[in-house]
């Protein structure tokens, strides 16, 4: 593995709801540059159809902390105050450097400031909704929480929004056509001045 190899990260974060989950699977398909999704650890129960090893590495909480403990994670958080515990296992970004890919993660704010400290060349991006009322109204559509976690939802999406200044690019998903275009300009730009 080169050492330029081990450079190649792109993190992206956005509120839930605004239309990350989507974005993202358009993204590993269209992008000008291999994307290799890393796979990240979290002791929240599986939705229904959420595979383990596909979605999520799903652990117990016991076996998280012996990890943490162990030094494996390049970065965790508790997200949404949920206590649940979510992070990025080192073991992942070998992963997609060994495939001569870009390690991608798609971590929360707190995550994401970590990862920047290690590794301050990573390719952030931050994917915001057009309007706070739009990313509300996603957020509702989906219909998958209840009322309890949308209002912590939307309280966290506040704060990681005034933390959106700290990464490298921000995108509006208005439009997700745009939105892919975009991102895969800046890979596209990203990966050409890692090769100059
Ligand atoms: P969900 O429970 O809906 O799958 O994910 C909730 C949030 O956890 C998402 O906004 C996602 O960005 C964040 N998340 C997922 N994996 C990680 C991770 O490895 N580290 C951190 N810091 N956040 C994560």
């Amino acid at each position: 593995m080169s050492q330029g190899q081990q450079e190649r990260i792109v993190v992206l974060s956005g509120p839930s709801g605004s239309g990350k989950s989507t974005l993202v699977r358009l993204l590993v398909d269209r992008a000008p540059v291999k994307l290799v999704m890393s796979i990240s650890a979290t002791t929240r129960p599986p939705r229904p159809n959420e595979v383990n090893g596909t979605d999520y590495w799903f652990l117990t909480d016991a076996e998280f902390r012996k990890r943490l403990a162990e030094g494996q994670f390049l970065e965790h958080a508790e997200v949404f105050s949920s206590g649940f515990l979510y992070g990025t296992l080192s073991s992942e970004m070998d992963r997609a450097w060994s495939q001569g890919g870009w390690a991608f993660l798609e971590i929360d704010v707190q995550g994401a400031m970590k990862v920047m400290q290690q590794y301050p060349n990573a390719v952030t991006i931050f994917l915001c909704t057009p309007s706070p009322g739009e990313f509300e109204r996603r957020l509702r559509a989906r219909g998958t929480e209840s009322e309890e976690v949308i209002q912590r939802r939307l309280a966290t999406a506040e704060k990681e929004l005034q933390l959106s200044d700290r990464y490298k690019y921000v995108v509006v998903n208005d439009q997700l056509e745009t939105a892919v275009s975009e991102i895969c300009e800046i890979l596209k730009a990203e990966e050409k001045a890692r090769n100059a």
